[in-house]
C-alpha cells in the first residue's frame, strides 16, 4: 500500500511539473513566438532574400526601404542609403535599435496563427513610413565626413525627430565591409549613437550647473567668482582656456569659463547637483515607438571637490546621450516641457511630454543661450533662426582631440526645431560640430 501511495505522489508531482511546463510554453508562446519566428539567425526571413514585406518611408513618402520577388532593396542613392541605415536597418538585423529590428512582425505580415506562412488573402505586410527627411539625413552625413558622431534634429512641438545620423555607416549593400575591416574605419557601426552611446558632454553640461545655481542659489545670476585659469583644488588644478578675472554667470557661460562653473558646482554640493540632474533627465532612459536610449550619467558619488569641480563643467564620469541632449533642448525652448520624440510618422501625433525644468529656469537657460550665439557663436551661423546654443569641447583622455559637441534650438515659432551634434575626438565644439550644425539645421528651418 505505502508504495502505491508514493507512486501516485511521484506521479502527481510529475503531472504538476508537466502541467507547469506546458502552461510556460504556451505563455511564451503567445509572448514570444514571433520573435522566435522572426529572429535573425532564421536566414531565410533576414538574409538576402528577406521577407520583411512591407516599404519603409520617410516623411516625404521616399521609399528607403522596399521588398520585390523576396529581394531586399534600398533607396537608389547610395549616400541616402548610409545616412538612414542606423533608423531603417539592415538585412542582417545587427543595428538592434532599427525599424527593420524592432518592427519585424508588421514588416514580415506575421500573423500568430499561421505565422510567417500566412495565406495572402490574409497576410498584411505593413509598410511604415518614418518622420525622418532622407535629404536632411544625407547633408548631415556628408557634413560629419569622415569623422565619428552624432547628428539629431527634432521638431520640439511635435517631437517627430526628422534627422537622425550615426557615423561611421556603411551601405546595407556591404555589410562585409564592416566584417572585413582591420583599420577601426567601421568600429561601432552597428551602434546608433544618437540613441545607444553617450559620451562625455564637456561645456554642454554647464546648462545643468546654471539650472541647480539658479535653484538654489540666490541671486546666482549677479553672483561673481574669480577665473586666474587655473585654481587648486585639495591640492590639484582645475584649468580653464583664459584668465576670465571677475565674472558674473552670464558672461561665464558665453565664455564657457571652467573655474566659474567648477567652483559653483563645489559650492552647491554633490545632492543638489544631482537632484536637479536627475530631474533634468539625467540617469534615466527614454522610451519612445519601442526604443529605449542610452542613459546619461552624472554620478559624484565618490567624488571630492576636485572632482565635483570637473564634474559641474562636464568632464569626470559625466556622460549625455545625443537624443537627450536633444529632449533637453525641447525642454528648453518649451518652457520646461519636453515633447518627447518619436521616430514612427502617425497620422494624428499623439503628444507625451515630460517636465524637466520650471518654467522661469528654462527661460533664463534660454536667455543665456541666445546670449551665447549673438555675442560668441555670431548668428551669421543660423540666419533669421533665432538659434539658442551651448557647444561643448570634451576631454577624453592624453593623447586624444577632444569631442566636439554643439547643441540648441530655434526659438522661432515657425521652425521648432532643436538639434544635437557630437563630433568625436575632432577639436573645438565651436569648430568642429558649429558647422556641421548650421548646414544642417539651416537646410531643416527652409523644409519645414
Ligand atoms: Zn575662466
Amino acid at each position: 500500500m505505502k508504495c502505491t501511495r508514493n507512486r501516485s505522489i511521484v506521479l502527481t508531482i510529475m503531472a504538476l511539473a508537466f502541467l507547469c511546463g506546458i502552461c510556460f510554453f504556451i505563455y511564451r508562446f503567445v509572448t514570444s513566438a514571433n520573435l522566435w519566428v522572426l529572429s535573425p539567425i532564421n536566414k531565410h526571413l533576414s538574409g538576402v532574400n528577406a521577407t520583411f514585406g512591407g516599404d519603409i518611408l520617410d516623411r516625404n513618402g521616399i521609399v528607403l526601404a522596399h521588398t520585390k520577388d523576396n529581394i531586399r532593396s534600398y533607396n537608389s542613392d547610395g549616400m541616402i542609403r548610409k545616412a538612414v541605415l542606423h533608423t531603417v536597418g539592415d538585412n542582417d538585423s545587427q543595428i538592434a535599435t532599427s525599424i527593420q529590428a524592432l518592427y519585424r512582425d508588421e514588416l514580415s505580415g506575421y500573423n500568430f496563427i499561421f505565422g510567417v506562412n500566412t495565406p495572402k488573402i490574409f497576410k498584411q505586410s505593413k509598410n511604415i513610413q518614418i518622420t525622418l527627411d532622407s535629404e536632411i539625413c544625407k547633408t548631415a552625413l556628408s557634413a560629419i565626413g569622415e569623422y565619428k558622431g552624432a547628428i539629431c534634429i527634432y521638431n520640439y512641438k511635435t517631437g517627430e525627430i526628422v534627422c537622425m545620423v550615426s557615423a561611421p555607416t556603411f551601405d546595407p549593400y556591404h555589410p562585409e565591409a564592416v566584417a572585413n575591416d582591420k583599420s577601426g574605419k567601421y568600429e561601432g557601426a552597428y551602434i546608433n549613437r544618437v540613441i545607444s552611446s553617450s559620451f562625455a558632454p564637456g561645456s554642454v553640461f554647464k546648462l545643468v550647473t546654471t539650472a541647480a545655481g539658479l535653484t538654489f542659489i540666490d541671486d546666482t545670476e549677479d553672483k561673481i567668482y574669480s577665473c586666474h585659469q587655473t585654481e587648486i583644488v585639495n591640492g590639484e588644478k582645475i584649468t580653464c582656456l583664459s584668465n576670465h578675472g571677475e565674472i558674473k554667470l552670464k558672461n561665464a557661460m558665453m565664455e564657457s569659463c571652467n573655474i566659474y562653473f567648477a567652483k559653483l558646482a563645489i559650492d552647491l554640493g554633490k545632492s543638489k547637483m544631482t537632484k536637479i540632474a536627475n530631474e533634468m533627465g539625467f540617469n534615466k532612459n527614454f522610451n519612445f515607438d519601442r526604443i529605449t536610449t542610452k542613459k546619461s550619467v552624472y554620478d559624484v558619488s565618490e567624488a571630492d571637490d576636485y572632482y565635483l569641480g570637473w564634474s559641474g563643467v562636464g568632464q569626470y564620469k559625466d556622460l549625455l546621450n545625443p537624443m537627450h541632449s536633444v529632449i533637453l533642448m525641447g525642454a528648453i525652448a518649451n518652457s520646461g516641457e519636453a515633447v518627447l520624440p518619436c521616430i514612427i510618422k502617425k497620422n494624428q501625433v499623439n503628444k507625451r511630454v515630460e517636465k524637466l525644468l520650471s518654467k522661469e529656469i528654462a527661460d533664463k537657460l534660454k536667455e543665456m543661450m541666445r546670449y551665447n550665439v549673438t555675442a560668441n557663436y555670431g548668428d551669421s551661423m543660423f540666419p533669421g533662426l533665432n538659434v539658442c546654443a551651448k557647444t561643448g569641447t570634451a576631454e577624453v583622455g592624453e593623447n586624444q582631440k577632444p569631442h566636439g559637441w554643439m547643441v540648441g534650438f530655434s526659438a522661432n515659432e515657425d521652425t521648432p526645431l532643436a538639434f544635437s551634434v557630437v563630433v568625436e575626438n575632432a577639436g573645438y565644439g565651436s569648430k568642429t560640430a558649429g558647422p556641421i550644425a548650421s548646414k544642417v539645421l539651416n537646410l531643416a528651418a527652409k523644409k519645414y
